[in-house]
């Protein structure tokens, strides 16, 4: 997908540091962070939302849990816990058209979120 910026970076095309990478998904520390671990799990395949999932995209998404589950081991965050967040378009506080999960912890969590 021209001009996406998770394309761009899951190609290796923008010098991102990845701390993993399999064939499906790539993940990165967000340039902005919200939290002392704050890190992107973004899939290979450009999908703008998570509304425009094919019926073959669903078993991505347990793929991403698993990877959050061994980075939030790595990342030493397991033990207290941590939260994943998905955005959804404009409301939902979504900036990057292309899905991703952020992975969040190493501080307390507040609820309700903003
Ligand atoms: P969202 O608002 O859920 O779409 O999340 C997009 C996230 O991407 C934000 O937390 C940004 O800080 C992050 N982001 C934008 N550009 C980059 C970049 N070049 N490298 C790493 N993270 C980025
Ligand atoms: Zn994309």
């Amino acid at each position: 997908m021209e001009d996406c910026l998770f394309c761009k970076i899951t190609a290796g095309e923008m010098d991102t540091d990845f701390v993993y990478e399999d064939d499906k998904v790539v993940a990165f520390e967000d340039v902005n962070p919200q939290a002392p671990v704050h890190l992107l799990i973004v899939p290979k395949k450009h999908i703008s939302t998570i509304l425009e999932l094919e019926e073959e995209d669903y078993s991505l998404i347990s793929h991403i849990y698993k990877v959050a589950n061994k980075l939030a081991e790595a990342e030493g965050i397991a033990e207290d816990g941590f939260r994943i967040v998905h955005n959804c378009k404009e409301e939902g506080g979504q900036t990057v058209f292309h899905i991703h999960f952020h992975l969040l912890g190493g501080r307390s969590m507040q609820w309700p979120p903003g």
